[in-house]
C-alpha cells in the first residue's frame, strides 16, 4: 500500500540543503508586521542516513490550538526525531499570527479554508500556497494536529479520509482512542493534499488555548508508532501501550434544547448508555434543572465546556 522504493537523498528547501544525516531550523519568511518586523515560520527538518518516507508533522495550522503546537514543541525537546531513516519535516507553528492573535484564523481568514491558495491572495492565502509548494507537495503523507474549535475538548481521536487507504492505515497505526473516517472539506489542507495523493491524518486533541496532558500525550505517542513502523526511529523507543483505537462509524451533537449555566456531568471519552444524563443545564436563578441525556449508546468523543449556552449549542459529540 505504501510505497518501498524510497529514495534518500539531500532535501532543499527555499535554497537551504539539509543532506543525509543532518539537521536543520530553517525560517521560512511569510510577511511584515505594519511596524516592520519580518514573521517567519520555524521549519525543522530532519534527514536520515537511509532511505525512508518523508513525513510532514504540523501544528497551528489554526493559531489558537495551543496542543498542537505543545506537542510537537515536546518531541522537539524530547529529541524524539533522531531520525535513521527517510525524513521528518516539523512545523511546530505554522499560523504566527493566529497565534498571536489567540485566534484560529490568520487576519480573520481561515488557512484551512483557503487552499490551493494563490501567491497574490490574502496572507491566508498565500500562506496556503507556498505551504503546498515548497513543504508538503514532496512528502509522502503527512500529520495534521489540530484542536477542538473554542471550548469544544475533543477526547484524542484521529480523522482519515474515507477513501483513501493509506490514510485510513495511518489511522490504525496512529492507535488514538478513537478514530473514524471523516468528508473531505472543500478548500481544506487535508482535501488539497488528497488531489495531490498526499494522504493526510488529522489528529484532534483538546481545545483552544487551553494545554490538554492527555491529548498532548496520545498525539506523540501516535506519531512515535508511525515512526517506529516506517523504522523512522530507534526499535527501542518508550510508546505508552495504549488499548486498540476503538472506530468510530456514527457521530451526532447532542445540542441544547434551553438556554442556560450548562454543566458536564460526565468525563470526556467515556462510554454511555441512551438516557443516561450527561449534563444539566440550569437557569441563573436555582429555579429549573434541565438534565441533558445520551440520546443513544455510544462514546464521548468531544465535550463543550463553555457554561453560557443558548439554544441549539452543541454540547456533546457522541460516536459509535
Ligand atoms: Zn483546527
Amino acid at each position: 500500500m505504501f510505497k518501498t522504493n524510497y529514495k534518500n537523498e539531500v532535501v532543499e528547501i527555499r535554497g537551504h540543503k539539509i543532506g543525509l544525516d543532518e539537521s536543520k531550523l530553517i525560517k521560512i519568511p511569510i510577511d511584515r508586521l505594519p511596524t516592520g518586523t519580518l514573521i517567519e515560520i520555524p521549519v525543522y527538518v530532519f534527514n536520515g542516513k537511509e532511505a525512508g518516507p518523508t513525513v510532514l508533522l504540523q501544528g497551528g495550522l489554526h493559531g489558537d490550538e495551543v496542543n498542537s503546537i505543545e506537542l510537537i514543541r515536546r518531541m522537539l525537546i524530547d529529541k524524539s526525531y533522531k531520525i535513521y531513516r527517510g525524513c521528518v519535516i516539523v512545523v511546530p507553528l505554522l499560523n504566527v499570527f493566529g497565534f498571536l492573535n489567540l485566534s484560529r484564523d490568520m487576519h480573520g481568514k481561515d488557512v484551512n479554508r483557503s487552499f490551493p491558495g494563490s501567491k497574490k491572495g490574502s496572507l491566508a492565502s498565500r500562506m496556503a500556497y507556498y505551504l503546498m509548494k515548497e513543504l508538503v507537495l514532496n512528502v509522502d503523507f503527512g500529520i495534521d494536529f489540530h484542536t477542538g474549535g473554542e471550548q469544544r475538548c475533543n477526547y484524542p481521536q484521529v480523522r482519515y479520509t474515507p477513501q483513501d487507504n493509506r490514510a485510513k492505515a495511518l489511522a490504525t497505526l496512529f492507535n488514538a482512542p478513537f478514530m473514524f473516517g471523516s468528508k473531505l472539506i472543500p478548500k481544506s489542507f487535508r482535501n488539497e493534499c488528497f488531489k495531490n495523493n498526499i494522504p493526510i491524518l488529522v489528529f484532534e486533541g483538546g481545545e483552544s488555548l487551553r494545554l490538554n496532558p492527555i491529548s498532548i500525550e496520545k498525539g506523540i505517542n501516535g506519531t512515535l508508532n508511525i515512526l517506529r513502523y516506517f523504522n523512522m526511529i530507534n526499535k527501542d523507543v518508550n510508546i505508552t501501550t495504549a488499548t486498540k483505537s476503538i472506530q468510530i462509524s456514527k457521530r451526532k451533537w447532542v445540542r441544547a434544547n434551553i438556554a442556560g449555566l450548562f454543566s458536564s456531568t460526565i468525563k470526556n471519552g467515556e462510554k454511555v448508555q441512551k438516557g443516561q444524563v450527561l449534563g444539566l443545564i440550569m437557569d441563573t436563578y436555582g429555579e429549573t434543572n434541565f438534565k441533558v441525556k445520551a440520546p443513544h449508546d455510544g462514546y464521548v468523543i468531544a465535550v463543550n465546556n463553555f457554561p453560557i449556552i443558548n439554544m441549539g449549542d452543541a454540547l456533546f459529540h457522541i460516536g459509535s
